[in-house]
């Protein structure tokens, strides 16, 4: 199955994101967590990447791209991946399916795990991590309502938008989703 799940800072993503890819074997690949594993490790990836994400803003997208095209052709990912933090705008949007076209692969859904805007801000408060700060949290919901919402028209009319409640606890979450792609399935 070939899935990218979308929501804002705080949404879940990652939690259900790595669920679901442990439930169904297949390789979890988050663009944010690559990018602070390269920043860590001072690679040239992490050198470039650094300065967007210390303050919320994208990433450029040919990094991003190139990033997102050198791990879809792994052999890990033969039978299947979730992408959680690519695309993040309606451009990454399209710039994927290029790219799956010239894999000869397509997409099975887009999982968009929807919460409100105060819960995104708590749940992002609750966790610290580096870029966590109340002013850099702010900035990434900005950016998530201003460039990732409109992807969800983008999947939309191609009937690839599985909307989620994620104002509920995680496993009924994790359960729901489980359900749903297995229903679409069948
Ligand atoms: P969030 O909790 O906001 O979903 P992520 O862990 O997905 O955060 O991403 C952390 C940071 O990595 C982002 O704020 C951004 O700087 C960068 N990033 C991740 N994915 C992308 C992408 N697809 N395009 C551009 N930048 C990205």
């Amino acid at each position: 199955m070939r899935l990218v799940i979308l929501g804002g800072p705080g949404a879940g993503k990652g939690t259900q994101g790595r669920m679901l890819c442990e439930n169904l074997g297949i390789p979890w690949i988050a663009t944010g967590e690559i990018f602070r594993a390269a920043i860590e490790s001072d690679t040239e990836l992490g050198r470039q990447a650094a300065p967007y994400v210390e303050k919320g803003d994208l990433v450029p997208d040919p990094i991003t791209i190139e990033l997102i095209r050198h791990r879809l052709t792994q052999p890990d990912t033969e039978n299947g991946w979730l992408l959680d933090g690519y695309p993040r705008t309606a451009f990454q949007a399209e710039e994927l399916d290029f790219l799956l076209g010239d894999l000869g692969q397509e997409l099975n859904w887009a999982i968009w795990l929807d919460a409100p805007v105060p819960v995104l801000m708590q749940r992002s408060l609750d966790r610290s991590r580096d870029d966590d700060a109340p002013e850099i949290i702010r900035r990434r919901i900005d950016l998530f309502h201003q460039r990732t919402i409109p992807i969800t028209g983008y999947y939309k009319p191609r009937n690839k938008l599985l909307r989620i409640d994620g104002d509920r606890p995680s496993e009924v979450i994790q359960q729901d989703l489980l359900d749903k792609l297995a229903a679409t399935q069948a």
